[in-house]
């Protein structure tokens, strides 16, 4: 596949016509079954009164962010994908929401753990100030309208399958290739990195969390009675940062201990492109 061509979206949003007309556009696929505006409904939707001007931005649209069909006018799947994550308050840069109690206890002082959001990520902190140094994929709509043990279970659903994209060399964000290791980070102990040069978005996460779903992690954690794609992942203390063991460091190699808090646990060493390459039950 070669480099996708694209849209100058930038371009066709400098317009507050055609942004009009996307946003009513919008508001007639949330709102009902029926996604399909006639170009009259669409014009007076969009609060537009010169049918010439209408007509010249609406044809801007088409083709990109605007499908013209026997039924109507409705978004293309790209433009409905573009703005309902925007509508789903992802650009908020700050929601005002109650931070969500989480099940599990601060390693630093056990106190319990809440999930407060900021920016468009959460930050795991507990009772006593402590804050966790991994933050939370998740957009306020993770939280809202839920209960907050769905809150906290959704929280863990998200960042572990983002997780699971990210260490394995597709950005969670615009799932580009990307080429990810370990780094040694000055303050932070030893970070799985991997930068998205599609997007710029700046994955790093644990090095535990690049076996969080390992198929001898998965089926360990499984005879223990913990489904490790459900689990919320600060409860495990493998997948916690600054963890791991050095064996060696040149070349790189690190133990990942799961399951210590059992009686028999699993060790797995990574190498320095996050892959597993020795795992022993200890
Ligand atoms: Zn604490
Ligand atoms: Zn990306």
């Amino acid at each position: 596949m070669g480099e996708t061509s694209s849209v100058d979206v930038f371009e066709l949003l400098g317009q507050e016509t055609r942004v009009e007309i996307l946003r009513a556009l919008l508001a007639a696929r949330r709102d009902g079954p029926d996604p399909f505006l006639s170009f009259t409904e669409l014009k007076d939707a969009a609060g537009v009164r010169d049918t010439g001007r209408f007509n010249y931005h609406l044809n801007q649209l088409l083709g990109t962010l605007v499908v013209d069909t026997e039924d109507g006018y409705r978004l293309s799947s790209f433009g409905f994908r573009l703005f309902a994550r925007l509508s789903a308050g992802l650009s908020d840069p700050d929601p005002d929401i109650e931070p969500v109690p989480l099940p599990g206890h601060c390693p630093e002082c056990d106190a319990e753990l809440a999930a407060a959001a900021g920016g468009n990520q959460f930050q795991l902190v507990c009772g006593e100030g402590h804050t966790l140094n991994e933050g939370l994929l998740g957009s306020p709509r993770a939280v809202a309208n839920r209960s907050p043990e769905a809150a906290a279970e959704t929280l863990a659903l998200v960042n572990t399958q983002a997780t699971e994209l990210g260490v394995s060399g597709v950005c969670p964000s615009c799932h580009g290739r990307t080429e990810g290791g370990i780094e040694h980070v000055e303050g932070y102990g030893y970070r799985y990195r991997a930068p998205c040069s599609d997007c710029g978005n700046q994955f790093a996460t644990t090095v535990g969390d690049c076996v969080a779903t390992h198929p001898e992690v998965v089926s360990f954690l499984a005879e223990r009675g913990i489904d490790a794609r459900r689990e919320a992942t600060w409860t495990l203390p493998f997948r916690l940062p600054d963890t791991e063991t050095v064996v060696s460091e040149d070349p790189l190699r690190l133990r990942v201990t799961v399951g210590a808090e059992f009686e028999e646990s699993l060790d797995l060493v990574l190498d320095r492109t996050g892959s597993v390459v020795d795992g022993d039950l200890a």
